[in-house]
């Protein structure tokens, strides 16, 4: 007698390249049979066609901050699990919202709408030791105490440590190398890095982060690649990646499926000289709150914006959309969200990522391969992670599945709206258990959190 059983459906076989049309038996949590199923099931779904795909694998997002959620509920998770994601990885870009600790903890005691694993962050560390202020560089004795703690989070089951250099000038690349001194040369996990500066500055970003991976010997992620690096030199940043890669470097990417970025106009990310580093102008800005709500900016209303509503969010549709399906074809690159949400507002990456990669970049703009794509969210992260039994629909395999609609799938979050659920993402089971059901959210505690290894 089977727990689950998934009937006619187009399972996707990322491996080989193709589709098994027939089912899917799920027993214990695990897939145990794929093809023409005849054993009996407790509880069946009838695909109805429908793919049936490894559960999406979000290795590049932040998690929700507890200090705002109040420790009572979950925000991101909630729209992960709704894009079809089943396991996401947290702390990147230099970040953790509070201790990874804390959020094995939590959700030890009350399940989360998907599985959790994380990076302990650089950024967050240099806090902890005392050293707020982003210009300057660590102490000695600061670093020494870092590099302890950078060791007992890997010990603890980090997936590896994350950087966020832009975030943070007074981290030079010795400080940077320095903090891993205990865990040098291990294979086991990863370093990433939100790069040191965008646009002209992409190569020599990309070159320092190389040099971290090769300095440090630890596999290299490369995060978020579309912000960095699509303001016309993409095909530069590719080949000076691929030439790191082919000279040994164990590197790789994410990049994300959208050509905008949302921020506060008061940022600094808006000073003098940005267009000129982006090669757009004013019209490019988007203000997204009462009084200028949807209106795009002239130098007049930019400046007005600036002075008068400093912490208005505002989207900079500053990034060309042909590099950024660049980056997402080519052979380095996963896809990833980075999503992040404070108080609801945020860009709608977190909640579009996945169905917009099917729905827009694959099916309508026909500007990505199917299975290239599916790949891309499932067995490449996987792998990245060292995950043994996930991003695969196979025998043994956790049954962490999304079944989705691939006539109607796409991403509805906006700007204006940034968490809405999308469309044509009908089930989510997460280790056997149905998740989402018919596109409506039946079960938000069957995510687990993972150490290093244990996935
Ligand atoms: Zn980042």
């Amino acid at each position: 007698m089977l727990d689950l059983k998934i009937i006619n459906g187009k399972i996707i076989d990322v491996e080989n390249r193709r589709i098994i049309e027939g089912d899917l038996g799920v027993k214990d949590g695990k897939i145990v049979d794929i093809g023409n199923v005849s054993a009996s099931s407790r509880e069946i779904i009838n695909a109805d066609g429908r793919h049936v795909s490894p559960g999406f694998i979000d290795i590049h997002m932040h998690e929700e901050d507890f200090s705002l959620t109040k420790k009572e509920k979950y925000d991101i998770a909630e729209t992960m699990l709704n894009m079809g994601v089943t396991t996401c990885v947290a702390g990147n870009c230099g970040n953790n919202r509070q201790s990874i600790e804390e959020l094995h903890e939590f959700i030890k005691e009350m399940g989360s709408p998907v599985n959790y694993m994380s990076y302990i962050g650089h950024n967050y560390l240099r806090n902890l030791v005392g050293n707020s202020d982003i210009y300057a560089r660590s102490t000695k004795e600061q670093i020494a105490r870092m590099q302890s703690m950078v060791e007992e989070a890997v010990d603890l089951g980090a997936v590896g440590v994350s950087y966020g250099l832009e975030y943070c000038p007074g981290i030079d690349t010795e400080e940077a190398i320095e903090i891993t001194e205990k865990i040098k040369g291990r294979k086991d996990i990863i370093l990433s890095a939100h790069y040191r500066k965008d646009a002209a500055y992409a190569l020599d970003a990309i070159n320092e982060m190389a040099m971290i991976g090769r300095e440090t010997g630890i596999p290299f992620q490369i995060s978020h690649l579309s912000s960095c690096s699509a303001y016309g030199n993409m095909t530069e940043a590719l080949n000076l990646i691929e030439k790191h890669y082919n000279s040994g470097l164990d590197i790789s990417v994410d990049a994300y499926p959208y050509a905008a970025f949302s921020t506060f106009i008061g940022s600094a990310v808006f000073d003098e000289g940005c267009f000129e580093l982006w090669n757009k102008s004013y019209n490019s800005i988007m203000l997204t709150e009462e009084p200028f709500r949807g209106i795009f900016c002239d130098r007049e209303l930019f400046e007005k914006a600036r002075k008068e509503y400093p912490t208005m969010l505002a989207v900079a549709y500053v990034m060309n959309e042909e590099e950024i399906v660049e980056a997402l074809n080519h052979p380095l690159v996963m896809v990833a969200s980075d999503g992040i949400y404070r108080n609801n507002s945020g860009h709608p990456r977190g909640a579009g990522t996945f169905p917009r990669v099917m729905g827009h970049y694959v099916r309508d703009m026909k500007a990505m391969e199917f299975f290239d794509a599916i790949n891309k969210m499932t067995d490449m992260p996987a792998k990245r992670l060292k995950l043994k039994n996930k991003g695969l629909i196979k025998e043994g395999f956790d049954a962490d599945i999304t079944v989705f609609n691939y006539d109607t799938v796409i991403d509805r979050a906006t700007f204006q709206d940034p968490q809405l659920r999308p469309v044509g993402i009908d089930y989510v089971i997460l280790g056997g258990g149905t998740a989402v059901k018919e596109g409506v959210t039946v079960n938000n505690r069957l995510g687990k959190y993972y150490r290093r290894g244990e996935a």
